[in-house]
């Protein structure tokens, strides 16, 4: 063997092996937007993680309720703001999902989750007629937002809550920072809303576990890449009411109260965080006869619907990548086309 050609070579050989191997994982937690987050990013630079933990900070406080120095707060408390790209950017996604849900979503329902205590986990059972006065000022219609200047105005009496899509757009946020600085693999759970960025570093599917609705364990698994796994639960955020009724955060901007329309869970799953964090929370409270018929309009996304009845709906294309846990109690239906 000529060796002049060999070293070159093995070099060549031992450089190409050095690049591909896979990248170390980087894991952080943050506590933020009032749950815990875990990023497992396969990436060599620290300074990323920093970057990340930097990013969701700088969303949570534009987009808080409660922070002073919120866009969100100084709208609900002056009626006004002058909004950031990414705050003004987020508003404009969710006016359209509240839109596109027929109003399921409703970004002015916070005085009424308020109400409830759901902000403050001081709960309470408000009157109807406190529900009713409430309810007068729930109408997302009325937010008059401007995209090209950059600012929303509220009605007298009416006050926003990104809260139901802000993991999502966050987990979108997070996804493309990794992904412009090269990773191609990572998996973050924000709260329970995961999304996965690539496969993998081995090359296999993430697999995802859905949280059991009525228990500790899991409904089953999924097996996905390069998609957000967002679910919403009645098992979230919940209290036992003197009348011993159980009532959780979701709440129906037809009544005021907490959905209560047949399903127990909505998981959306897709390419966009922000989208299926806005429909969970809407399917959840469309109950499965309209979930099902919006997923059969639409079918832009992948879900699994769980009905009081222990009855878990898929979407067709997770048909052959999301499986029951054995011995389930549960009966799986898949959801036809039409
Ligand atoms: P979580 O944030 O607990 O994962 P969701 O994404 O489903 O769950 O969002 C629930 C939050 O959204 C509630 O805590 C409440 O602040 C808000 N919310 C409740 N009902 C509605 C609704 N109909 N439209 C918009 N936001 C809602
Ligand atoms: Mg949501």
């Amino acid at each position: 063997m000529n060796r002049k050609l060999f070293l070159p070579l093995g070099l060549l050989l031992t450089l190409c092996a050095c690049g591909q191997a896979p990248a170390e994982a980087k894991t952080s937690q943050l506590f933020a937007m009032d749950t815990v987050m875990d990023l497992t990013v396969y990436t060599e630079a620290d300074s990323l993680m920093e970057d990340a933990a930097r990013l969701v900070s700088r969303l949570e406080r534009s987009l808080s309720t409660t922070d002073s120095h919120s866009e969100i707060y100084k709208a609900n408390t002056t009626g006004s703001a002058a909004l950031t790209d990414s705050t003004s950017q987020l508003l404009d996604r969710a006016l359209g999902f509240c839109e596109k849900t027929d109003g399921a979503l409703d970004l002015s329902i916070y005085p009424v989750v308020r109400d409830w205590g759901f902000t403050t986990d001081s709960y309470q059972i408000p009157s109807q007629s406190e529900l009713s006065s409430l309810l007068q000022n729930v109408d997302y219609t009325r937010i008059i937002y401007s995209s090209d200047q950059k600012t929303v105005s509220l009605p007298q009496g009416m006050e926003i809550d990104l809260g139901s899509v802000a993991k999502g757009y966050t987990s979108d946020r997070l996804i493309q920072l990794f992904r412009e600085n090269g990773v191609a693999s990572a998996l973050l759970n924000l709260g329970g809303n995961v999304h996965t960025l690539g496969t993998k570093p081995d090359g296999s599917l993430w697999r995802i576990g859905i949280q059991d609705p009525l228990g500790d364990s899991y409904l089953g698994v999924l097996s996905t890449a390069d998609q957000a796994v967002i679910t919403s639960g009645g098992y979230e955020r919940f209290f036992e009411g003197e009348d011993g009724t159980v009532y959780w955060h979701i709440i129906d901007p037809k009544t005021g109260y907490p959905a209560k329309n047949g399903l127990i869970s909505a998981t959306a799953i897709g390419s966009e965080g922000v989208y299926c964090d806005a429909l969970s929370t809407a399917l959840f409270i469309m109950g499965p006869e309209k979930a099902i018929a919006f997923w059969r309009e639409h079918q832009d996304f992948e879900a699994i619907l769980v009905s009081e009845e222990k009855e878990v709906f898929i979407s067709p294309g997770l048909a052959g990548s999301f499986q029951l846990t054995e011995g389930s109690p549960y009966h799986l239906t898949v959801i036809g086309h039409d």
